[in-house]
């Protein structure tokens, strides 16, 4: 993509032109009366298109889980601001807790808009000064939200091709039964299997979540980062075409203000990180919730007595993990290395 070539194109610039313009203005009223068009098209009946899945009925933790509409999207913003935003800062990053607004699905239905978020964030912060680490933090992430629209304008080729150009032959590997695997969440990778069950039933997965397992497919499994920004555009019910495009090639290290291609996340790691007693892998990984809280992102490197007491067959009620972290961080490394050689090639940004 040689039009990015020499622009100052990175987020934290993008941020530090916009964030002295933000200001808590009134949105204009919404319209008092609309007319309708004189001739109303014909109508399909929507419940003929069997969206409503009956067998099985895979959309029953969507229902269970989602209010749409104006009213919940504001009531979600004012819970939001009134009981998270303090430990936003610090607690967004845990898998355990929901510390994050969960505002995305409105954003996107158009059920709230960014710039009354932005008003009602600025006002809370003159009235509640000790909010200000959270606040500060939340607008930036709206920012980026803010930042992934005018990328996806400026360069709407980012859909099918990484902003880095050079990456656009990387050897992919493509297995399917390694991808079948990440879908379903058995790679026997604890928190990698929660995240990807998580997806499946509620249709949402916290930040940090999207980027590990993100991570996981694009550099352990070395899938290509179009077929996990597929499968996230058939599961999440925030999908928005400029943050998930944006954020995939982010997360493979071929965007802008790329996230390192060395930067690889350990999945046990950040298991143990982010879910330090296990709350998130025991919800959703139930069939290894006996393990201690220092294996249970590691059941491999329980002891055979252990595992059985907890009720563990390795590679039968649980999986063996389908690829060795540190082996597959290596290769990673290797191939990506062997493409940053090849920079002047073609003359791309990095
Ligand atoms: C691989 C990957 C795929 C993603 N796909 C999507 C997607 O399809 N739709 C989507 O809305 N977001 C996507 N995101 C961005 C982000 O993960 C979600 O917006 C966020 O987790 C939604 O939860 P929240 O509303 O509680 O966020 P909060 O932390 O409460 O943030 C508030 C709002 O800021 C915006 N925001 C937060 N983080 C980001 C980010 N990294 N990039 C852009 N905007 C952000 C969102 O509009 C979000 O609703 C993706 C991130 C990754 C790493």
């Amino acid at each position: 993509m040689d039009e990015s070539r020499g622009l100052r194109c990175g987020f934290s610039h993008f941020w530090s032109n916009l964030r002295p313009r933000l200001d808590p203005t009134e949105s204009l009223p919404a319209p008092q009366k609309m007319d309708p068009p004189e001739n109303l098209p014909a109508s399909e009946d929507i419940s003929r298109w069997g969206w409503n899945p009956q067998n099985p009925d895979w959309a029953k933790g969507l229902r269970e889980r989602w209010i749409p509409g104006e009213k919940a999207a504001h009531k979600a913003l004012d819970d939001f601001l009134d009981r998270k935003l303090i430990n936003y800062a610090t607690d967004r990053d845990r898998l355990d807790s929901l510390s994050f607004s969960t505002l995305s699905p409105y954003l996107h239905a158009g059920e709230i808009t960014s710039k009354h978020i932005v008003r009602q964030t600025l006002l809370k912060l003159y009235s509640h000064p000790e909010l200000q680490a959270g606040g500060e933090k939340f607008l930036s992430e709206i920012g980026w939200r803010e930042f992934s629209r005018h990328l996806l304008i400026h360069f709407p080729q980012m859909i099918h091709t990484p902003f880095q150009n050079k990456f656009s032959r990387f050897p992919w590997k493509n297995n399917p039964v390694l991808i079948a695997a990440w879908k379903s969440g058995k790679t026997g990778y604890p928190v990698i299997d929660a995240i990807m069950r998580q997806l499946w039933e509620t249709g949402f997965i916290s930040n940090r979540a999207r980027m590990i397992t993100a991570s996981f497919l694009s550099k352990d499994l070395l899938v290509d980062w179009k077929e996990g920004a597929g499968w996230f555009w058939n599961t999440l019910v925030d999908w928005d075409q400029a943050n998930n495009t944006v954020s995939w090639q982010w997360v493979s290290g071929m965007g802008v203000d790329a996230a390192p291609y060395f930067r690889i996340y350990n999945p046990v790691l950040q298991g143990e990180k982010f879910d330090p007693n296990g709350l998130y892998v025991r919800h959703w990984v139930p069939e290894i919730r006996n393990l201690p809280d220092h294996l249970i992102h590691r059941p491999w490197e329980a002891p055979e007595d252990l595992l059985r007491k907890s009720g563990i067959t390795l590679g039968e009620n649980y999986p063996f993990p389908i690829v060795d972290h540190q082996k597959s961080r290596q290769e990673a490394l290797f191939l990506f290395h062997a493409l940053g050689k090849n920079k002047s090639e073609d003359g791309s940004l990095a």
